[in-house]
């Protein structure tokens, strides 16, 4: 079968091809910018179940999303995780499936996860100093995440690993070795061990993210070029997000850095997010964007119950009304896509969620 390749614009002009899905707002741990202790979880109910979310991602992929990426909170705290990876890979029109963890899981769905048919692995992980890592996630979990790293040179997918840049001097970081000037030398140097790539991100003003402050990745970026003299633009291609690469030479993985606070992309997104209770967002700084949850549930409170629709709905009667109305509300949020973020005016800001219900 030939499949027509559809593609979604925005008023912008901005092709919108990637969406982000956090299917849980539940994490193992409880990094101090995203989900501190005392944050409370939605009911089970107010998540999508695994059928929603595929209706969901069918509708977008007809529109022209190609690549998912899953999140969370943490989405292998989901016991239907691989189940899903597995359903979203079967849907036409869908190229790419990666999955962003903070890997405290994989030693145990890393095969699932393979054996699903996952393109990528991002792994977050901010410090390699195990003082630093319990600071900010709360748990003593880094070994078991560097297990994976280790075994990067033999796994089929790339893996990715993530770093907020986070200015130690806001976190409380005193007494740990890894709050230093050096951090991110170390995160670098696994480029030089490992087939992986490490990308440093912007903290944003988002959540819990607002009490703390960002490195400036253009210091960084001078630091690293005082550090390593041949550090070079990396042009190569390594996926489809706004990160700028560079490489040392010799190096088995690039550096990244993903400057959303001193390097606005805006005029490149691509993306748009569906938050675990089903709204379709489609910029990180507002609260703009459509409820997708209620279309898929209208009815449900009436007293037939049941809401209008049969699921698992594939092939069902209702299916293609459904599609229908879902793909009218997500072409209406696309076309009002904002221009840009607000974040260097951090007044104008709307998102009140934490990044926990996000997906980052
Ligand atoms: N639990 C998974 C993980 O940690 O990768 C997926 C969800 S987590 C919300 C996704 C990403 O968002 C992580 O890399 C995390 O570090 C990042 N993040 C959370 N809060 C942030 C903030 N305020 N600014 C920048 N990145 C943030
Ligand atoms: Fe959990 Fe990821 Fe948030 Fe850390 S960043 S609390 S691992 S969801």
């Amino acid at each position: 079968m030939i499949l027509e390749h559809f593609t979604m614009k925005d008023s912008f002009g901005r092709n919108i091809d990637y969406m982000r899905i956090s299917i849980t707002d539940r994490c193992n741990l409880r990094c101090k910018y995203c989900m501190p202790d005392g944050v409370e979880n939605l009911a089970r109910s107010e998540i999508l179940s695994l059928e929603e979310i595929e209706a969901i991602a069918i509708c977008a992929a007809g529109l022209g999303i190609s690549r998912i990426k899953v999140t969370g909170g943490e989405p292998l705290v989901r016991r239907d995780c691989c189940r899903l990876v597995k359903l979203l890979k079967s849907i036409p029109g869908i190229e790419k499936v990666t999955i962003t963890t903070n890997g405290v899981l994989l030693d145990r769905y890393l095969e699932p996860l393979l054996e699903a048919g996952i393109d990528g692995i991002n792994i977050s992980l901010d410090t390699l100093d195990p003082c630093m890592y319990e600071r900010i996630t709360g748990f003593d979990r880094l070994a078991c995440v560097m297990k994976t790293i280790e075994q990067s040179p033999g796994l089929p997918v790339r893996i990715k690993i993530n770093a907020v840049s986070i200015d130690f001097s806001s976190m409380g970081g005193e007494g740990c070795n890894g709050a230093g000037g050096s951090w991110w030398k170390e995160l670098v140097g696994l480029t030089g061990r490992y087939p992986v790539d490490v990308r440093f991100i912007e903290m944003m003003p988002i959540g819990y993210g607002k009490q703390f402050k960002t490195i400036n990745h253009k210091e960084l970026l001078e630091e690293m070029h005082r550090e390593y003299p041949g550090l070079a633009e990396d042009h190569t291609e390594h996926g489809y997000g706004p990160a700028v690469y560079y490489r040392i030479p010799g190096a088995l993985g690039s550096v990244g850095l993903i400057s959303a606070i001193h390097g606005k992309f805006c005029d490149e997104c691509n993306r748009v997010r569906l938050t675990s209770q089903g709204f379709l967002k489609t910029c990180l700084c507002y609260e703009d964007g459509v409820d997708l949850r209620a279309i898929l549930r209208e009815g449900l409170d009436t007293p037939e119950g049941g809401g209008h629709y049969h699921w698992p709905l594939r092939g069902c009667p209702g299916e293609e009304k459904l599609q229908a109305r879902l793909a009218a509300a997500m072409e209406k949020a696309i076309e009002d896509k904002p221009a840009a973020h607000c974040f260097e005016r951090p007044g104008k800001i709307t998102e009140s969620h934490n990044m926990i219900a996000i997906g980052g």
